[in-house]
């Protein structure tokens, strides 16, 4: 089946040539699928520096690849013919951040609601446009007649991006790409903007990729977790099972730096003194530095993925009596329905 969205071994690296000092591997070898049918919520997760937003600007076409590429239903992004990118402009949505960044000041936020259903003619009359507003707002928990006719600022963070949560419901994608939407939100809010992404599935079919450094949402929200470290998968599959006992070194760590999985309780950056002196090659283990079981072959040599498990791939030779998969297969270890345990 030619999944809806797909990223096929992709690798993006910026900067110049080898010797290049700004040359930085963004993304390495990332392979995932999203399929039309049945919805999935999929975490990716990363610190700063893992590749996570790159791998966001890649699925939306802002970047190209530099190796593989991303498929939209088959095709590749950077050259959809005209009418597939117009139905890719609407079949994919991005939610942001910082929902701030996207209204305009000037314009009350029905502004935000009524222009894509102007764009795309998807009323057909302006008694029909109103009834879309004021159902997508119902639908993610706001008030119509306390949300319409004010400005940005008037609302609070976590009632702005409920708004972009119902602009996207509006215009009814396929995929939600969700890049870090409640990082910027205050904790006692998260939960009601993480759960109307959760009814965009069930309800609606929407599938989405979760995008953040916080595991403890990736756990809330997510069916399937991608752990990525220095633009490498290091684990993947479904979320319970590898929240609750991870297998990769790299996700112990941060599995360990939250005992309770709690909102509030965000991840920490890097620990400078976890880094070891090890003299390693290029080739390397890219977790070769922080990893306290690191072997001599981790110095010079880059796992594969192994299959552990039928819902998990570990990139780490402690696995190495299990099966070797390709990263084009890494969604093979996704589950399709229901959280796995
Ligand atoms: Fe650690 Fe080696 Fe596994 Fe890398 S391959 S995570 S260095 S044990």
């Amino acid at each position: 089946m030619t999944a809806l969205l797909e990223a096929q071994d992709v690798t993006k690296i910026f900067g110049g040539g080898l010797f290049d000092k700004t040359r930085t591997v963004a993304l390495e070898g990332f392979s995932m699928a999203i399929q039309r049918d049945p919805a999935t919520i999929t975490a990716v997760v990363g610190e700063s520096g893992s590749g996570k937003t790159t791998l966001a600007r890649l699925l939306l076409g802002a970047v190209s690849p530099t190796q593989g590429a991303i498929l939209y239903k088959g095709q590749d992004l950077q050259r959809l013919a005209k009418s597939d990118a117009r139905a890719f402009l609407t079949d994919v949505q991005a939610i942001f951040q910082d929902p701030f960044e996207v209204y305009n000041p000037f314009y009350r936020v029905e502004h935000v609601l009524t222009m894509p259903i102007d764009y795309l003619k998807l009323a057909g009359s302006r008694e029909q446009k109103w009834d879309l507003v004021e159902e997508a707002l119902e639908t993610v928990g706001l008030r119509p007649e306390e949300t319409l006719g004010r400005y940005p600022h008037q609302l609070s963070g976590g009632q702005r991006q409920r708004v972009m949560v119902a602009r996207a419901l509006i215009i009814k994608p396929s995929i939600i790409l969700a890049d870090e939407p409640v990082s910027m939100i205050d904790a006692s809010l998260r939960a009601t903007v993480l759960g109307s992404l959760q009814r965009l599935k069930e309800e609606f079919g929407i599938s989405i990729v979760y995008i953040t450094h916080d595991l403890a949402t990736a756990f809330q929200i997510g069916d399937n977790i991608i752990v990525l470290y220095r633009g490498s998968v290091a684990e993947a599959g479904g979320v319970e099972g590898i929240v609750q006992k991870p297998s990769h070194p790299y996700t112990q760590l941060l599995v360990g730096s939250i005992p309770n999985p709690n909102p509030d309780h965000p991840w920490k950056g890097e620990d400078e003194s976890a880094f070891l002196d090890r003299k390693s090659e290029p080739t390397a283990c890219k977790f070769v530095d922080r990893c306290p079981m690191a072997m001599e072959k981790c110095l010079r040599q880059t796992p594969p993925l192994y299959q552990t498990e039928e819902h998990r791939a570990v990139a780490c030779f402690l696995y190495e009596d299990s099966p070797a998969i390709e990263n084009k297969e890494m969604d093979s270890v996704f589950k399709v329905n229901g959280r796995v345990k």
